[in-house]
């Protein structure tokens, strides 16, 4: 995931201010450890003493009738649309990122 936000920074495009990422609920590391993992990662980079946030997201369904994306926790499992029962569920990374925020010069 570090190496995503420095490939996103490269070279001479200013210090990284803040990271906002994501962990998903049911996976392996938890926010409070990516965050120590991350600043550990960072050290001597130019994301070295950026802010990290991470929130939980949970996973997703999609509707296959009319393409409504939606958290199936809260409807059931139906789709809360079109109240069709075809649905899929989306494949998602453990984790991510957001926005990454840059110093301005
Ligand atoms: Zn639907």
């Amino acid at each position: 995931m570090l190496s995503t936000v420095l490939a996103s920074v490269g070279h001479g495009h200013g210090r990284v201010r803040a990271v906002h990422g994501w962990v998903s609920p049911e996976g392996a590391l938890s926010a409070e450890c990516m965050a120590i993992h991350f600043r550990e990662l960072a050290h001597g980079t130019a994301a070295e003493g950026a802010q990290f946030t991470v929130r939980i997201l949970g996973p997703r369904a999609r509707c296959v009738a009319c393409g409504t994306t939606y958290e199936p926790v809260h409807s059931m499992g139906r789709c809360p649309k079109c109240h069709g029962n075809v649905i899929q569920m989306e494949e998602r990374l453990p984790l991510g990122v957001d926005r990454i925020e840059l110093e301005t010069p």
